[in-house]
């Protein structure tokens, strides 16, 4: 069933792009190394759907990595910026709206009491380690492999996204300093997490992760994982960290921390609460909170932090989400029929795969092994993978460009959108 579709236009922009943007792109995911041809240019997005510089339409399964959790260009969002826009982009002094916002986050995720906004969730995650360093006067961390908290110098040992898409080893740029400050644990192997703490155990300021894996594919905790490091931070007092940058406002209102009942010390979001705009921010109790500057000594600052026409997009994206909670129900419904379509659409060709799923975060691994961890994630099939996506793509599938990334489901996508799916998954 490949149709295939003429990308003339992408192909002369990347081609142009690469001479003026390292690799044609402002991030290393977007370029398509893996998967191998030309990353598509984006002119415009609706609802569920993208269309490309060539005008060709695509069901799109990325969602700006997460954030368009209810599509593309809803018109609430759309309208709120758009009021907002002309009152002037930033005025670097407090609003009304980010108090609005703090309100809104602190409303609907657990344990919280405070929040301080900023960029993107690289900043978030690197603040949130200040943070706990400054609360608990250590300096070490434990992060798992395969999990990737953004591009600070901290969090680039063994991580997912790009770093294993592409198996960069080298830490390229960073001191060894910074990099014997994190140490590396498996993720669903709890012992790997305490023979680091046997060795460290004074050091230790804090483990941090990704609640639901989403950076090595969609790796879901084990049953008693999270409990498991709970207890051990609790233990030999390091703060828990939850970056729930793609899980945040996603798996329910209050992320994972609700969905799988499990407090953590301070808690990440990105892109999601910007509904599209660059956004991050950090939160936690007050009295971890209140070490932040300018109430404590923890420095932390940005210029267009709390920007209005993001708290704006954010504001309206969250505000629609608290008050109609059944989109999450849907979402649910939503991609179990993907994963049981796809499913029964591989199986049917004989074609051996894992689907991982929670909530609207799913990806498919090919091979005969459960994907638990970054080990058996970077020993699926990824020829398979790469076959997949251009099928997929050539079809008016757009999926991640990569085996360690997951999908995104939005509440725009409907039946007609699941049912080509796996009408196109069946025809591979
Ligand atoms: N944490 C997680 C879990 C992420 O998925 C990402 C980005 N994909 C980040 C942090 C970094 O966010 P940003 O790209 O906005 O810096």
């Amino acid at each position: 069933m490949t149709t295939g579709n003429t990308i003339t236009q992408s192909e002369k922009l990347f081609e142009r792009s690469q001479k003026f943007i390292p690799g044609g792109v402002n991030s290393p995911v977007r370029a398509f190394k893996q998967v191998g041809g030309t990353p598509l240019f984006i002119n415009r997005a609706e609802g569920a759907y993208l269309f490309d510089e060539d005008g060709n339409k695509y069901i799109d399964y990325i969602n700006s990595w997460g954030p368009m959790i209810l599509g593309h260009a809803h018109p609430k969002v759309v309208e709120a910026v758009q009021r907002q826009v002309k009152n002037s982009l930033s005025y670097g002094a407090p609003t009304k709206l980010e108090l609005m916002m703090a309100e809104l986050i602190v409303n609907m995720v657990p344990n919280i009491d405070m929040v301080r906004m900023v960029n993107s969730g690289t900043e978030a995650c690197m603040s949130a380690v200040r943070l706990a360093r400054g609360y608990t006067g250590k300096s070490k961390i434990i992060k798992f492999e395969g999990h990737y908290h953004g591009h600070a110098d901290l969090f680039l040992k063994k991580a997912g996204s790009g770093m294993a898409t592409f198996n960069i080893k080298v830490e390229s740029g960073i001191t060894t300093g910074t990099s014997n400050d994190t140490l590396i644990a498996q993720y669903n192997n709890i012992d790997s997490v305490q023979k680091i703490i046997d060795e460290h155990s004074e050091d230790l300021a804090a483990i941090i992760l990704e609640p639901v894996a989403g950076n090595m594919g969609c790796v879901p905790p084990q049953p008693g994982f999270l409990q498991a490091l709970r207890a051990l931070c609790d233990k030999y007092k390091m703060l828990l960290i939850f970056d729930e940058v793609m899980t945040g406002f996603r798996l329910a209102k209050g992320g994972a921390q609700e969905l799988l009942n499990i407090k953590a010390d301070i808690v990440t979001f990105g892109k999601v609460i910007g509904g599209g705009m660059p956004v991050g921010s950090f939160a936690g109790s007050y009295d971890i909170m209140k070490n932040i500057s300018p109430l404590g000594n923890v420095y932390q600052a940005g210029t267009l932090s709390g920007n209005p026409l993001a708290m704006a997009a954010g504001f309206t994206m969250l505000s629609e989400l608290n008050e109609h909670p059944e989109n999450y129900s849907e979402l649910k419904i939503k991609t179990e029929k993907i994963e049981k379509g796809i499913s029964a659409a591989l199986n049917k060709n004989s074609i051996k795969h894992t689907i991982n799923r929670v909530g609207s975060m799913i990806s498919v691994h090919f091979g005969e092994h459960k994907i638990t961890d970054f080990t058996s994630s970077a020993a699926s099939e990824i020829e398979q993978f790469k076959k997949f996506f251009h099928h997929m793509l050539s079809n008016g599938i757009y999926l991640p460009p990569s085996a360690f990334e997951t999908w995104f489901v939005s509440t725009s996508i409907g039946d007609e959108e699941i049912n080509k799916m796996i009408d196109v998954a069946g025809s591979f």
